[in-house]
């Protein structure tokens, strides 16, 4: 896990770390650069880096490859369980 700048989910949730999704190629400790997606810990809302490292919600899935939608879906699986979240 990475620590990060504070960010904000549209939700409300503020965020000060990072963690890399399980299934990529990765490295487990990298930092996320403007661009990439993390994924609410608290609503499993897709969000994009921006070039200030605040997020943004990210409308774009269907751009993803596969592989990477289906790591987004654990992810939010995971959230949705934790939470009591109907996925
Ligand atoms: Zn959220």
């Amino acid at each position: 896990m990475s620590a990060v700048a504070e960010h904000r989910c549209p939700c409300g949730y503020v965020a000060d770390c990072a963690d890399t999704a399980p299934g990529t190629s990765t490295p487990v400790d990298a930092k996320p650069s403007p661009g990439d997606l993390t994924v609410c810990i608290r609503c499993g809302r897709v969000l994009q880096f921006t070039e200030a490292m605040g997020v943004r919600p990210f409308e774009a899935m269907g751009q993803l490859a596969e592989s990477e939608r289906a790591a987004i879906r654990r992810v939010q699986a995971a959230i949705h369980s934790m939470r009591g979240i109907p996925s």
